[in-house]
């Protein structure tokens, strides 16, 4: 029956990625029909061709910003949603985009492209919370669809979305796995954000990081505990920065405490 109420606008884009959050929302199936019966969705282009010019009540935004472009979109969502959204690693932290960061973007680009001279492209990638007023994130690469529904349940009831401000740690403990750290494994749970469901030690993978820092990670004794383990100074470096080379936690410690001048 209708209450005759006007469902809220919802709008989904992207920027520099993969589109694997989108896709994440596209595979919710059933969920997405339930979705759709409670929300106007009027942009999200893995679904629907459909394209709107906004105003939105809420708007999703996965990737990253890479150039003025999508820098100038990004501020046009911003001016035109009254919630606006960033929607995976990519948009929270840099994600794997960010892997540039502090190295020389001018060779990857020639490793890549040979004559890149055409390829137009920041050398440093920021979370989208560095460019323009953010009221929501979701974490992951990708998100979690489960989280995606529970936050646009919690927006559309007037609830205010639970952020989960622990780590994998605890939805591992709490799923009774063994640690995989007493294995020898270099395990980056202890110091991300929980969301997953501790999605990879559940599968027998250490944690790499996708969720962002948990607060108050305490990085310096994570790489401590990965130094007892004996993992070298590079793959050490490299764990860190996989999904988080422009998360500010993570490298602030990182830098102080391996001396590195680059980070
Ligand atoms: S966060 Fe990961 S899955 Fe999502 S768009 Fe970025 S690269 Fe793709
Ligand atoms: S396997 Fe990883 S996530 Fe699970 S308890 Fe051990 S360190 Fe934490
Ligand atoms: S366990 Fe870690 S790497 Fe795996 S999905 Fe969860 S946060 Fe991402």
């Amino acid at each position: 029956m209708s209450t005759g109420k006007p469902k809220p606008v919802v709008a989904l884009y992207g920027l520099t990625c993969c589109a694997g959050c989108q896709l994440e929302i596209l595979n919710l199936e059933d969920d997405l029909l339930d979705i759709l019966g409670h929300i106007n969705l009027v942009q999200f282009r893995m679904g629907s061709s459909a394209t709107h010019p906004g105003p939105y009540d809420v708007c999703f935004v996965e990737g990253s910003v890479t150039n003025e472009a999508e820098l100038t979109r990004l501020k046009e969502l911003r001016e035109n949603s009254k919630i606006l959204v960033a929607m995976g690693a990519c948009a929270t932290t840099g994600g794997v985009n960010a892997i540039r960061n502090g190295r020389n973007i001018e060779e990857f680009k020639q490793s890549v492209y040979g004559d890149a001279s055409h390829v137009n492209t920041f050398p440093q990638i920021l979370p989208l919370k560095s460019h323009v007023k953010i009221d929501y994130e979701l974490q992951g690469c990708p998100i979690s669809g489960q989280e995606f529904v529970e936050f646009l349940t919690a927006l559309l009831t007037g609830a205010e979305p639970r952020e989960k401000n622990y780590a994998v740690c605890v939805e591992c403990r709490m799923k009774e796995n063994v640690c995989l750290m007493k294995e020898g494994e270099l395990c980056l749970g202890p110091i991300t954000r929980a969301g997953c469901g501790a999605l990879c030690p559940s599968l027998g993978f250490p944690c790499e990081g996708c969720w962002g820092p948990v607060p108050q990670a305490n990085v310096e004794s994570e790489i401590d505990m990965f130094s007892q383990k004996g993992a070298s100074f590079d793959l050490v470096v490299r764990k860190f920065r996989m999904f988080n080379a422009s998360a500010e936690e993570f490298m602030k410690q990182l830098k102080r405490r391996l001396n590195i001048e680059w980070l």
